[in-house]
């Protein structure tokens, strides 16, 4: 699996405008857009919240600019643990031990029912747009992905989009006031093919 590491910490010196991500993060007062997980036992990560996003709100001309998809997690502080471009490309934000803030305030469906998704979960964002649907290309990578995290850590992950857990039933619990629509109706589930490849 290739993956390309470019973490959202201050020591990050991709362009970004005319600073770098380190030193948007700096400027923040923070070292990094992640957290340690309350339990910090790898055992503890059993899902993978799928996402969408792009940069077309602040730059409808570029929405899929990595740079600017980048600025946008270092403006609004949050973070996901990959990202995957409309090509394909692979991108590590954070490491995968460490808590990303991907999912906010959020409950799994009935009747798992844990809140703070974020602790237990791996966030992925494919690069998308309300209407662009997903390419070919996103599709492969994140089914290569999710077999190399289950490889890894020799596992069967749970799937789950951001809209099952920040929805409209997270909203009718009164732990949010938005509902999250993403990854939509246009993510297509039944190409996630979700292969388990134990590793050794
Ligand atoms: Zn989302």
């Amino acid at each position: 699996m290739n993956i390309k590491e470019c973490l959202l910490d201050d020591e990050n010196d991709y362009p970004v405008d005319t600073a770098t991500i380190g030193s948007l993060i700096a400027s923040s007062g923070q070292k990094h857009l992640w957290a340690e997980r309350a339990d910090a036992g790898l055992n503890t990560i059993d899902t993978i919240v799928i996402h969408y996003m792009s940069a077309s709100a602040v730059s409808p001309e570029d929405p899929y600019g990595l740079s600017r998809l980048l600025k946008i997690f270092c403006d609004y502080g949050v973070s996901a643990h990959y990202l995957i471009a409309r090509d394909g490309e692979v991108y590590r934000l954070v490491p995968e031990e460490m808590k990303a803030w991907h999912a906010g305030p959020s409950i799994m469906p009935e009747p798992d029912n844990r809140t703070g998704v974020n602790e237990f979960s791996i966030g992925i964002e494919l690069v998308a747009t309300e209407s662009s649907g997903f390419t070919d290309a996103q599709y492969e990578a994140l089914n290569g992905l999710c077999a190399d995290i289950e490889g890894r850590r020799r596992k069967k992950m749970v799937y789950a989009g951001h809209d099952m857990v920040a929805g409209e039933r997270a909203v009718s619990l009164g732990l949010r006031k938005e509902p999250k629509v993403d990854p939509g109706p246009l993510f297509d589930w039944s190409r996630l093919t979700r292969i388990i490849r134990i590793i050794g």
